[in-house]
């Protein structure tokens, strides 16, 4: 049986190797560190786990409209209004099973053969699988220092065939926020060459300090009709086993998507509206809890990160750090710097390679205080024996 190219080429998740060494070592006894998870380690809100009990309970788990429940469209498009200070019509918003459900759909809907798609590194791993997935080609370009977007650079990228731009903001791994003005040159960039933004707002709720999360919808009515956005509930909410997510956009792209789904995947998970809902509906008291703690980790991180001589830039969203650890690398590079990292002091980060930057690791903050300081006292022990094996 041979299966079409496009879908033997698509690579698996490129952490997993990573992770079933790093269970392999949990279960032969080693007490492992997973510094490599993408998700929350905090429970979801109180209201949202009553809420999918009632679901079950109350018989309200039939199939729904294969866009979403109407109140729920109704409420994300209220959600998108405050939060984005935009005023959106249900009929722009399709539920989703996920945040990647929704860039994947998103792009199965806008992209042809041959499509280029502009990407700013450091980018998730999943874009550029799912860009190719749908026939299209990533363009990649390259970060500033401070892992801000080159400006300059993604403009001269552009080419005749190209036809969005995918953002991310905040930026996983690196936690880049990035600022309206930038923002501003990029939507000019789309309504100069009659690009589509679709633009990644799944960390959007996780800002610290003084960082902003701005979308390029909210910037001018001619950027808000050329953009698409991916949000959802697993970061913002802690409900990553809950798939359920959202894609907003002009109508008739959204209504596209509503029939791919319905004919591909049907009605989102019924017993995930409901709590999608009643995380929407009001914010839970958790979801500032966990911001909080959240900051408070990511300074610690920095911190340890910096005071090891590593180059961190300071994340102002999301929840990782994305350090630069160019002068241990050998040959192997960021890869096999995470490979004997796990193996000499089991501790599981993610190497650069993965998000198209290959001198730096990714550490992620979704673990107690306690447990980063553990963790950064390895990372320091291994970087000591590291720079005497290199300097000998
Ligand atoms: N976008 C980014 C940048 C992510 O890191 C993730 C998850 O790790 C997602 C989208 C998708 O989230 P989900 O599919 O859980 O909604």
């Amino acid at each position: 049986m041979q299966p079409n190219p496009r879908a033997s080429n698509l690579a698996g998740s490129a952490t997993l190797a990573l992770d079933a060494r790093a269970k392999e070592l949990i279960r032969s006894g080693v007490d492992v560190i997973n510094m490599a998870c993408g998700e929350p380690d905090f429970d979801a809100p109180a209201a949202v786990q009553a809420a999918a009990v009632a679901a079950v309970g109350g018989g309200n788990v039939r199939y729904t409209p294969p866009a979403g429940r109407p109140d729920l469209r109704e409420t994300v498009a209220r959600h998108l209004s405050a939060t984005r200070s935009i005023e959106v019509a249900p009929e722009e918003v399709v539920i989703t099973h996920s945040g990647k459900h929704a860039l994947s759909h998103a792009f199965l809907a806008l992209l042809e053969e041959g499509d280029e798609v502009l990407m700013p590194l450091p980018a998730w791993s999943s874009y550029d699988e799912e860009i190719r997935f749908a026939g299209g080609v990533p363009l990649h370009v390259g970060p500033r220092a401070d892992m801000g977007p080159n400006l300059e650079a993604i403009e001269q990228a552009c080419t005749e065939r190209t036809r969005g731009i995918l953002l991310n903001t905040p930026c996983n791994p690196s936690g880049y926020v990035w600022h309206a003005k930038e923002l501003r040159r990029l939507g000019d960039l789309a309504l100069e060459r009659d690009l589509w933004i679709l633009s990644d707002e799944i960390y959007g709720r996780l800002v610290f300090g003084d960082a902003v999360h701005v979308s390029p919808a909210t910037l001018s009515p001619e950027l808000r009709a050329r953009t698409l956005i991916v949000d959802g509930a697993s970061k913002a909410y802690a409900m990553t086993g809950y798939r359920i997510g959202f894609l907003f956009g002009p109508a008739e792209l959204v209504a596209v998507v509503a029939r791919m789904q319905s004919q591909l995947s049907g009605s989102p998970n019924a017993i995930s509206q409901e709590a999608f809902l009643a995380a929407l509906s009001e914010e839970p008291p958790e979801v500032e809890q966990m911001v909080r703690a959240f900051d408070e980790r990511r300074q610690v991180m920095v911190e340890g990160l910096r005071d090891m001589g590593l180059d961190t830039p300071l994340p102002r969203g999301a929840f990782y750090a994305f350090p630069s650890v160019l002068p241990y690398l050998d040959e192997r590079g960021a890869q096999g710097f995470c490979a004997d990292l796990l193996e000499e002091q089991a501790l599981a980060i993610v190497p650069g390679e993965v998000f198209g930057m290959d001198d730096h690791v990714r550490l992620s903050c979704a673990l107690s205080v306690e447990n980063i300081r553990r963790a950064l006292e390895r990372l320091g022990a291994f970087l000591d024996a590291r720079q005497q094996v290199s300097s000998t």
